[in-house]
């Protein structure tokens, strides 16, 4: 199998915090991964690292089988074809002083595309997303929250990328509308052999259109797995209770409902043993000692943990 998007012992420092820590994940061509955890697990950190956001202190990343060292780093224009992020805020994203229409013009000129192909693209896509082309001619505070986003993603997949890290995709988005974007991203993908990373706490959005799916907890990776058998059925305690927060993930299924005591500890200072051992409620004296390696469970599932559910 050809993996896209692969990080191997994969740390990432912002200082003294170690925002991602020892993380491995291949991602393979063709896949919809989700990636889940509460704000600060380092979920997002780690999206940006797969496409060379931001440089590894310790460990690597390849992307479509090239190792993103420096100069592949800077290289922007292959890392703008091969990879996109779709941001979460993409008012932050977009220059207030471009219309619609430049600011979707944009990559295709900078990566010297063909312009009659490369905007029978961005029509199809505005299409897709209910984007009158009468609006092109607005500034992005001239239109609607919701338009801004999908204007940013229609900008983001112009390009037809082949890896695309998505960012809370549904975030901020009427109900509707994110039925329709979640459906024109399925298409994208069987059309063009897209791969997704979701990177969202919206474990309904994840359940939806991933096929697998990691836990982060404090940097780390704590489970992984095909999401229906991990959604089922969690290994991870963590897991467990991330899902019992979250009846509407399954709304047949009766789960017992597990509440995480105590606060998310600081990144700066992670808990010595398992990093989850002060909220567990399974915690028992081995696990304040020592660190859990990740175990394979079969069937494509590892976890992190002294003692597993599943
Ligand atoms: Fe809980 Fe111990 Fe497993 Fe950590 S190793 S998740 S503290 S049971």
């Amino acid at each position: 199998m050809t993996m896209l998007a692969e990080a191997r012992n994969l740390s990432i420092d912002f200082g003294p915090l170690r925002a991602v820590s020892d993380v491995s994940i291949a991602i393979a061509a063709g896949e919809t991964v989700g990636l889940v955890g509460e704000s600060g697990s380092g979920k997002t950190t780690l999206g940006k690292a797969l496409i060379g956001l931001y440089p590894p202190a310790t460990g690597e990343v390849a992307l479509a089988g090239r190792s993103l060292d420096r100069a592949a780093r800077r290289d922007r224009l292959w890392r703008g074809r091969t990879a996109q992020l779709m941001f979460q805020d993409p008012l932050s994203s977009l220059s207030p002083r471009l219309t619609l229409r430049s600011l979707l013009a944009e990559p295709g000129r900078i990566h010297g595309l063909e312009t009659k192909a490369y905007w029978a693209r961005v029509k199809h896509l505005l299409a897709a997303m209910a984007i009158p082309e009468s609006l092109l001619g607005k500034y992005p505070h001239q239109v609607s929250g919701g338009q801004v986003r999908r204007v940013a993603i229609a900008r983001a997949l112009a390009l037809e990328p082949r890896f695309v890290v998505a960012d809370e995709p549904t975030a901020g988005l009427d109900v509707s509308v994110q039925g329709d974007l979640l459906n024109l991203l399925a298409e994208l993908q069987s059309r063009l052999g897209l791969t997704y990373l979701v990177v969202s706490h919206n474990l309904n959005v994840v359940r939806k259109i991933t096929g697998r799916v990691a836990v982060m907890y404090l940097g780390e990776i704590v489970e992984e797995g095909p999401t229906r058998a991990l959604f089922a059925r969690p290994a991870h305690p963590y897991t467990a209770a991330l899902l019992s927060a979250n009846p509407q993930v399954d709304p047949g299924r009766r789960r017992e409902k597990i509440v995480l005591e105590g606060e998310i500890p600081s990144p700066l200072k992670p808990p010595s043993g398992c990093r989850f051992h002060t909220r567990c409620p399974k915690a028992e004296a081995r696990c304040r000692a020592e660190h859990p390696e990740a175990t394979d469970l079969g069937e494509g599932r590892r976890v992190r943990c002294h003692f597993p559910l599943a």
